[in-house]
């Protein structure tokens, strides 16, 4: 199942600088649903 959105106008990726989660979505999330750490918008999305 492909994940692209082609309706989504831009999608930003944001990950945690503590534990590594990821999470993807227009807006900004206060802190991570993992670790409640501080979340950090990443320009390029890195496999
Ligand atoms: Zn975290």
């Amino acid at each position: 199942m492909v994940y692209h959105d082609p309706y989504t106008p831009e999608r930003k990726y944001y990950e945690c600088r503590d534990c590594g989660y990821r999470t993807t979505g227009t807006d900004k999330p206060g802190s991570c649903p993992e670790c409640d750490g501080l979340v950090k918008n990443i320009a390029v999305p890195q496999e």
